[in-house]
Formats: structure tokens, sequence, C-alpha cells
């Protein structure tokens, strides 16, 4: 199930720019800025109440974010949705007619957990699922090992 917009992606060319922008004129304070090597983007959170923009700026050349600089310029890249199982909402998103760009979650801003829908069969918006990571405590990770 779908428990809330989790946050917005918005592709920029530099945080460096985009970020003082979005604290002056908006009045918003940047919380932290991340690095995510398998998405090739640094990233800048903005917490707005329960929603969060996420700024993002490519680190390599065929970053997916820098393509979609070259295609679009900057602006909206994403939604972000909080799911509480994200086995469930890909097999009703795949029966809905949606197409994984990942069926297997990789490790997102925050730590998440994160499947994206291919924008061409969600009417134009690339939709990222996302869930918290359940951690294992070091004791039961170290338990399991002994059995
Ligand atoms: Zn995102």
């Amino acid at each position: 199930m779908l428990e809330k917009i989790d946050h917005i992606g918005i592709a920029v060319q530099r945080l460096e720019d985009a970020i003082p922008f979005y604290e002056k004129a908006l009045g918003l304070k940047c919380e932290r800025v991340e690095e995510i090597p398998g998405q090739k983007v640094r990233t800048a959170f903005f917490p707005v109440g329960e929603v969060c923009l996420e700024l993002l700026e490519p680190t390599t050349e065929d970053s997916p974010v820098a393509k979609f600089l070259k295609q679009h310029g900057e602006g909206v890249h994403h939604v972000a949705f909080q799911s509480d199982d994200l086995t469930e909402q890909l097999a009703l998103a795949k029966a809905g007619g949606a197409h994984a760009i990942n069926e297997i979650p990789t490790i997102g801003a925050g730590g998440k957990q994160v499947l994206f829908l291919h924008p061409k069969t969600s009417h134009g918006v690339l939709t990222e699922l996302c869930s918290e990571l359940v951690k294992e405590s070091p004791t039961e990770q170290f338990e399991a090992n002994l059995v």
C-alpha cells in the first residue's frame, strides 16, 4: 500500500547553484547532501512538511540524470511514493500495466530500498517506489551466523 508521497525529485545542473535558491527564495533548509554512486547522482534534501524535495545533480556524463538534463533541461524528474511493501507494490504496478526499470530494489537516498517505473508506461512521469530498509541488529546477525 502506498502511504504517502515521500519526495519529489528535481534535476539540476549544479547543487551549488540550486541549493541557495531553495534556501533563499523559498526559505527551506537543506537537511543533507548525499552521493548515491549506484545512481550516479548527488542529492540535496529539503523537508517540506511530510514531503521532501530531492535535488539531483549528475556525477558522470552517462548518469541517467545527465541524459534527462540534455533532453529536458532542469525540472521535475520523478515522483517518489513510500510503500509499506515493495514486492506487493511491484506486483500491483505490473498488473496495472507499468513497466519496472528495475525489479530488484536498489539502495537509494537515506538507505531506502527503491524501484523505478518507466515513464512511458506511467503517463510521462518517472515513478519511484521506496520503502524503509529493515536493518537487522548485529546481535540477530551474529546469532544467525551461528546456526
Ligand atoms: Zn528519488
